[in-house]
């Protein structure tokens, strides 16, 4: 096994109070495509670091499948002379390797090898005692699971600096994305690891240009730590993903309005306005709370008494008049309609299973 880089590097992912952006192709597609692209994206002001896929995994064959190994050597060449950090995705132990080696600032693991903690392992194993970054792409199938444990087998051989990358989630049939972002996924992946930065990749998940503007700024809306978004010089000649590349200048142009969000230091005026709307936000909570079980106690008392009567639990008149008087009702309070039915579903599913529970035994 040749030597590995061991040197210390600093945390790639937090570059002080501004977001981690990535841009460049998809593919690295010749010397040329490779420095073009560094000293376009170099010059777009918040660019922290530039991508270039060298392997590439390709749903089909005969798709240009990445210029491999030689290619490494460009995007060195690019960091050289820009000083741009680069990043390449690596898919097994001897991409990690090559990797290694040539000096690539960050790795990062594709969604298709997040899938297989096999391969997971094994890059990790050729990690292991190196500080090399490493951002994990969301498994293609929506398994929020298998995410982290990609996560923690970086963790378990010593990798310091990790960030995930949210790519969505493939889906059989027609979408308007091409990998639907199921948003709830990389929330709750924030709350079980909010140590690790999560950064949103807008162009996977978009596949088309036009979509790119309105993912990216719901990802800053919901507080992500950055965004790698695609950009290729002639993005309709690309290589790969040719429909969701962003020229150089329209990515100058989509960061020049979208908003990011500020810094709650920044805006310490607004510090106890904010603290104050949310306390109001937990007592709210806390009632609903309590109402809901003021109300399951209710459904017991029925449920004893269905009991003694012998009837059935669900009686279908009542439940339709439940249904019908609190979507009226909830409109009336200005509620949305899906919301409104989705929890009473969800309240009379569990009343159901509760009087059932009490009156089987
Ligand atoms: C890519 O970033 O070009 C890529 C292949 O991504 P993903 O693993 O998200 O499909
Ligand atoms: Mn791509």
């Amino acid at each position: 096994m040749q030597t590995l880089t061991r040197h210390k590097k600093v945390n790639p992912f937090k570059p002080e109070g501004s977001p981690f952006l990535v841009a460049g192709p998809c593919s690295a597609e010749s010397e040329e495509q490779v420095m073009e692209s560094a000293r376009a994206i170099s010059a777009i002001p918040g660019i922290c670091a530039m991508r270039a896929g060298v392997w590439k995994p390709r749903t089909r064959p005969n798709a240009f499948e990445g210029h491999g190994s030689k290619a490494l050597a460009w995007l060195i060449k690019a960091r050289n002379e820009t000083g741009l950090p680069v990043t390449t995705e690596v898919a097994n132990a001897k991409h990690t390797e090559e990797a290694l080696t040539a000096g690539i600032d960050i790795l990062w693991i594709g969604a298709r090898t997040t899938v297989n903690p096999f391969f997971v392992q094994e890059i990790a194993e050729v990690l292991r005692g190196t500080d090399t970054p490493v951002m994990v792409k969301n498994p293609v199938n929506p398994d929020l699971s298998l995410w982290i444990g990609a996560i923690e087998r970086l963790e378990n051989v010593g990798i310091q600096n990790i960030a995930a990358i949210h790519r969505g989630f493939s889906t059989y049939g027609k979408s308007q994305y091409r990998n639907a972002p199921e948003w709830a996924i990389p929330i709750e992946f924030r709350r079980q690891k909010p140590e690790i930065p999560l950064i949103c990749d807008p162009s996977h998940i978009a596949g088309k240009r036009s979509l790119i503007p309105y993912i990216a700024q719901k990802a800053l809306d919901l507080d992500y730590a950055g965004l790698m978004i695609e950009t290729h010089p002639k993005p309709d000649e690309a290589l790969s993903d040719p429909r969701q590349q962003l020229k150089p200048e329209d990515l100058k142009n989509l960061l020049e309005n979208l908003h990011f969000a500020c810094l709650l230091d920044e805006k310490s005026g607004h510090r106890e306005i904010l603290e104050l709307l949310r306390t109001r936000i937990d007592t709210l909570d806390r009632q609903l709370l309590e109402t809901l079980a003021e109300r399951m106690e209710v459904v017991t008392e029925i449920a004893e008494m269905k009991k003694q009567l012998g009837i059935s639990v669900l009686q279908m008149e009542r439940w339709s008049g439940i249904f019908e008087t609190r979507i009226e009702n909830g409109l009336q309070l200005g509620l949305n309609e899906n919301l409104i039915r989705r929890l009473i579903e969800l309240v009379h599913l569990e009343s159901i299973g509760l009087q059932e529970k009490i009156i089987r035994g």
